[in-house]
């Protein structure tokens, strides 16, 4: 029976996870086990790996007999991991959930349900932050004694987006960990993590990837005949991606990549209101869900913003792109202060109008 178990095989460009992940599963001289450590910290830029590294990590953890990295995909906990139904393995994710409404609905699902909602979880289009209720929730089940009889990994994704109170609850549990169980916690940079949460972790650490290695993931997830994606579009999606093969994948699923002229001629060009107003309409066809449209939105912002330098670096006018960067920075911001998109790019608009004149 061919089973598609998690691995750290695909991992691309992070050997310097991959040798943190080695030395910890690495028997040890005396041939007693391996030494792994309560909490690992996997930082770096989202959409370069953590979340596969994690996921191939914790199922080699769980494996009775993993060779070196790679688990054996013969035990009882290897069969469990490729059915998606370990239940020592628990997480929660700013992508999957488990979402509970309130807390009454997190107080009563089973620890079955709720390692069920991790392993089935849909993905969501936009990520959102994790509310406390679910990390009270994935502690309580963490605390009991496991099933396979061996270790326990929790995998949080990201503590960037959990919520304040949650990151003080998950810290106790850092100070004092549940007994064999390991956390494989996901984070941007380490400048945002507290202290207290960074002496308690083994950091390992991920990084932007080259543009070969995006290029490459890009067109092996395209599907086969896709002439949208031509050489042009592939270029553009991979300079966007800034080493993220993640934000390249999204930024291709929005159709990003036929967006140029619209950049050009609503936000850079002479095409006034009626320019921007397409701008809005695009980011509009996103549907009713405010996180996606502001996805959209803060891609065509970073769209505008290469566009914008590729016109400086040809024609050698500066002057253009000083008038553009402050204005497409307050876009970002207001962007990450949850204004509508359509102010947003507006605002920019009139901006850019004013420092023209
Ligand atoms: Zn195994």
């Amino acid at each position: 029976m061919s089973r598609e178990l998690c691995s750290v095989a695909g991992l691309r460009g992070q050997e310097s996870a991959l040798r943190a992940f080695a030395a910890a599963l690495a028997v040890g001289v005396d041939g007693g086990p391996a030494r792994v450590a309560g909490a690992y910290l996997l930082h770096g830029p989202e959409g370069v790996g953590r979340g596969m590294g994690a996921a191939g990590f914790a199922t080699a953890l769980l494996c009775a007999n993993p060779r070196g990295l790679a688990p054996c995909g013969e035990c009882k906990a290897c069969g469990w991991n490729a059915a998606g139904t370990h239940p020592d393995l628990v997480g929660i994710s700013a992508e999957t959930g488990p979402f509970f409404k309130d807390d009454g609905e997190a107080r009563r699902s089973g620890p079955g349900q709720f390692i069920r909602a991790y392993h089935d979880g849909q993905k969501i289009r936009a990520r959102r932050r994790i509310p406390v209720r679910a990390v009270r929730r994935m502690l309580d089940v963490l605390s009991l004694s496991a099933a396979g009889g061996g270790r326990k990994v929790a995998v949080i994704d990201s503590l960037d987006e959990i919520e304040e109170e949650g990151v003080a609850t998950l810290l106790k549990s850092l100070e004092e960990p549940p007994p064999s169980t390991t956390f494989l916690v996901l984070a941007g940079g380490v400048d945002r993590v507290p202290d207290t949460i960074l002496s308690r972790c083994q950091r390992v650490r991920f990084r932007p990837l080259a543009p070969d290695v995006v290029r490459e993931l890009l067109l092996r997830a395209a599907p086969t005949g896709d002439d949208e994606l031509n050489d042009s579009a592939v270029e553009l999606l991979v300079r966007l991606a800034q080493g993220s093969i993640g934000r390249a994948l999204r930024a291709a699923r929005i159709g990003l990549h036929h967006q140029a002229p619209l950049a050009l001629r609503g936000l850079l060009g002479p095409a006034g209101p009626r320019g921007v107003d397409d701008a809005c309409a695009w980011v509009h066809a996103a549907g009713r869900d405010l996180a996606e449209q502001r996805v959209r939105t803060r891609e065509l912002l970073a769209l505008t913003m290469l566009l914008a330098r590729d016109r400086a670096a040809t024609s050698g006018g500066a002057s253009e792109l000083d008038a553009l960067l402050p204005a497409l920075t307050a876009g970002f911001e207001s962007v990450g202060a949850n204004v509508s998109p359509d102010l947003v790019l507006h605002a920019l608009w009139a901006r850019v109008a004013r420092a023209r004149r």
